[in-house]
């Protein structure tokens, strides 16, 4: 298990700022660009040797990386990233940074659009710095450790040469309820699994205060918590340092969230048969992406880390293809039907003519079998941050409406969007999306 992933990410993020950050407006190469850094919206980014898609990639950069701009044409900019080494990203895949700013309010909240009405996506926390990519009415779009909203603009304060503190903590039980306030009376609002890591923000007698990464925010029992110090935090920062070019600062990113599933020994799913259909394949590519990615490869990917994730849990995992194979959609249902599934869970990323169309749907076609199934996944994806929740919706699809097993079918992002497609190809993505089905599955069998 990775410790201390968070921290790194913040590690001494003002020292770089410090180094980066333009003290004129006229940079040094003579370019007239004042928007001098960029933020990557993306998991993971070509960079190119020139300006379109001919040139060959020279390396990756990811989500939530800040580069310092040395040009912008045609759609590309020009980065610098690494000493001196400059390559090219398409533009929609990075945002441009105002100002860098830190939080003045403990549990800040993060919304979806500017405006007091707004969905909350999570809190951030007092001290922690955000990059500031736009402006609206008495609103700011902030960039934080891996999520992109809105915040009020009076609770955030230039950055200065503070330091920034917080301390994390792992998960150490198989399961461990949030509670809305620091008592075993208080409501459940929500739920951890081994191995989940947390922002501890405040601490009361036996209870600890929690950000989720998921942007979940309550009480834990502190007995349940591994927590890392600060101190531990510095080590890391040391570790970061000699290893990051000093081009990049990384507000954390996928690499802070890969692979840190750590299945528990209770088997809560001992006896259940998950049936997995990765939608499309073979010959039949499904939606993709300007940048090519293909459907067919995205749900196969994904169906294969859900199914560790769900064997791991003492589940039957059946799938109906575990290849790049064509599988008609008969044979899918066929599949439920023989191994007598208890749910049957299809994965398909989305497209539409409407380019800015994004999120995540669930969709049921019985009212009676399927809707149990789909409404477990309302909590988990509600407080899902990486992209909005579209909600649960009746879909009228083949293999729902022919299934006689409890089914639904999760459309996973849209490809057509760039910046959807730009989130769902990465890792990171893939780890959160199906830790949030197995939450949503757990609910389901509970
Ligand atoms: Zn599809």
């Amino acid at each position: 298990m990775r410790r201390g992933g968070w921290l790194a990410a913040s590690f001494c993020l003002l020292c770089l700022l410090a180094l980066l950050w333009p003290s004129g407006a006229k940079g040094e190469n003579g370019t007239k660009e004042t928007k001098r850094l960029a933020v990557v919206m993306a998991d993971r980014v070509n960079v190119r040797q020139g300006p379109g898609v001919p040139y060959r990639p020279m390396a990756n950069v990811r989500r939530g990386e800040v580069y310092r701009v040395v040009d912008v044409k045609d759609g590309w900019v020009k980065i610098e990233w690494e000493n001196n080494r400059t390559g090219w990203m398409a533009e929609p895949y990075a945002v441009f940074v105002q100002s860098a700013e830190v939080v003045q309010e403990n549990r800040l909240r993060l919304r979806q659009e500017p405006g007091a009405k707004a969905r909350i996506l999570g809190h951030l926390t007092q001290g922690e710095t955000v990059w500031v990519i736009g402006e609206e009415g008495g609103w700011k779009k902030v960039v934080a450790e891996d999520a992109v909203g809105w915040v009020a603009a009076s609770y955030l304060a230039p950055a200065e040469n503070r330091s920034v503190s917080r301390s994390e903590g792992v998960v150490d039980a198989d399961s461990l309820n949030v509670r809305a306030a620091p008592s075993l009376d208080a409501e459940r609002i929500g739920r951890l699994l081994r191995g989940d890591r947390v922002k501890i923000v405040e601490t009361k007698q036996d209870w600890h205060k929690i950000i989720a990464r998921s942007g979940l925010a309550g009480w834990v029992a502190a007995d349940y918590i591994g927590v890392e110090s600060e101190k531990a935090a510095k080590n890391q920062e040391g570790a970061v340092d000699a290893s990051v070019p000093p081009s990049v600062i990384r507000l954390g990113g996928p690499q802070s969230y890969v692979s840190r599933w750590t299945p528990g020994p209770v088997q809560p799913l001992a006896g259940k048969t998950i049936v997995l259909d990765a939608g499309h394949g073979g010959k039949d590519s499904g939606a993709q992406s300007v940048d090519g990615i293909k459907e067919k490869e995205l749900t196969l990917e994904t169906v294969k880390l859900l199914k560790n994730k769900l064997q791991s849990y003492g589940a039957r995992v059946v799938l109906t293809r575990d290849g790049d194979d064509y599988v008609p959609l008969s044979a899918r249902v066929t599949a439920a039907r023989l191994y007598q599934a208890d749910a049957f869970i299809s994965l398909h990323y989305d497209s539409a003519a409407d380019r800015q169309a994004s999120g995540i749907t669930v969709y049921y076609y019985d009212r009676l079998a399927d809707y149990g199934l789909a409404q477990s996944f309302e909590q988990p994806f509600s407080q899902f941050v990486l992209l909005p929740f579209r909600g649960v919706a009746f879909g009228d699809y083949y293999v729902l409406r022919e299934n006689e097993r409890p089914s639904v079918l999760l459309e996973l992002g849209y490809l057509s969007n760039p910046s959807d497609a730009g989130t769902v190809a990465g890792d990171g993505y893939r780890e959160a999306v199906t830790t949030a089905m197995v939450h949503a599955v757990l609910r389901y069998f509970e």
